[in-house]
């Protein structure tokens, strides 16, 4: 029942840092590490700052089993209960995002988060299938400059980014927008995107794959993977538990639903650092909305009295927040993974990353 749920009851926002090794790059460079962590506390230092989280993942710590079962598996039980949830990977461009979630193509694949959530939602049902039938959803769709695109739609090709820096994507003629929409009780719901019916790990993995591969591509100064969109994998749960047709107190069938967004946020780096051109530097700008009203939005929703009082959330003001409003708040879980280099040449981003995130909590 939906009071056995767990330890994310009292407070509707939890953050975890992940500090990732120094990567290839960083070590040709000889940067220093510049990010410590206080042993046996989820407290990390940055030259005179220090911040405390609800956990901390360093390179030298905990294996990433842990962040799962601490951070993303009390979502997936949550599931089970009917809580919707959402885990967003926030972070400047090359910090772990993608590999934090295991959206990219090539790394985490197996041991990124949502391989791991998917692992566990099926182990669940699995083990309930006898009682209950279930029926899964997943879409998959990038915010990019305020619009919404489907990264499963069938019909668009998805070639690889061209020499000349123009990806090969097509858009078809006619085909209308994915609109992002809200029944009157409050379910947000993505008109014209592709949901995909799944009955097993493979075939879910497989749409995360497709869609992986499909991410916008674009080059930026920094990176040249698709960092200024924010990546949204969807996983939906709908769940009808049979009335027990013996007992005449028969309730009927229950029917519950429930989703969890595991969202890879575009870079958090500023504009300036990714733009050379007009157009980029106008993402740029479109992104930090998206980042913006998170922000916003959940420190509305962490503030406690704001929240009883029934204070105004910014849902509205992007297409990022619109789309998470049944999920971030009210019953649902939400985890923000902020994800940092700990190379001194990245200490500014990083500094960035922790404010944020600890105006989250
Ligand atoms: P982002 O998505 O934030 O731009 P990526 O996930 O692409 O960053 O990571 C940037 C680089 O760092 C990649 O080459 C990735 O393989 C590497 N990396 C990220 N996190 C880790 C980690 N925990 N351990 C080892 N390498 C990592
Ligand atoms: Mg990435």
């Amino acid at each position: 029942t939906a009071a056995s749920a767990t330890t994310m009851e009292d407070c509707c926002v939890k953050v975890a840092v992940h500090i990732r090794p120094l990567i290839g790059d960083e070590k040709l460079q000889a940067c220093k590490d510049c990010v410590a962590v206080v042993p046996g506390k989820p407290q990390v230092q940055l030259g005179t700052h220090s911040f405390t989280f609800d956990h901390v993942y360093g390179s030298t710590g905990t294996p990433s089993s842990a962040m799962f079962e601490e951070c993303v598996s009390p979502l997936v039980d949550g599931l089970f209960q009917g809580y919707n949830a959402t885990v967003l990977a926030y972070g400047q461009t090359g910090s772990g995002k993608t590999y934090t979630m295991g959206s990219g193509c090539k790394d985490g694949a197996q041991t990124g988060l949502i391989p791991q959530a998917m692992s566990a939602l099926f182990n669940k049902i699995e083990s309930l299938k006898h009682q209950i039938e279930f029926q899964l959803h997943v879409s998959f769709i990038e915010i990019l400059k305020e619009e919404v695109r489907d990264l499963l739609d069938p019909n668009s090709s998805n070639k690889s980014e061209s020499p000349n820096g123009q990806n090969g994507k097509v858009n078809i003629p006619g085909k209308p927008p994915i609109q992002i929409r809200e029944t009157s009780n409050g379910v947000i719901t993505l008109a014209g995107s592709t949901e995909c019916g799944v009955q097993t790990l493979k075939e879910m993995a497989d749409c995360l794959e497709h869609g992986s591969l499909s991410r916008a591509t674009g080059s930026t100064n920094m990176n040249n993977q698709s960092s200024r969109s924010h990546a949204i994998f969807t996983i939906t749960v709908e769940q009808i538990r049979k009335g027990d047709s013996n007992s005449n107190d028969s309730m009927g069938d229950e029917y519950l639903c429930a989703k969890l967004h595991l969202v890879d946020l575009a870079g958090s780096e500023r504009a300036k650092r990714t733009g050379s051109d007009g157009m980029r530097f106008k993402e740029g700008v479109h992104i930090n909305k998206g980042l913006l009203a998170l922000g916003n939005v959940i420190s509305a929703l962490g503030d406690e009295k704001k929240r009883k009082e029934g204070a105004h959330v910014p849902y509205r003001d992007s297409k990022l927040t619109r789309l998470l409003q049944d999920s971030l708040g009210g019953n649902s879980r939400t985890v923000m993974i902020a994800c940092v280099s700990p190379a001194d040449i990245n200490a500014e981003e990083t500094l960035n990353t922790l404010k944020y995130a600890n105006r989250a909590r």
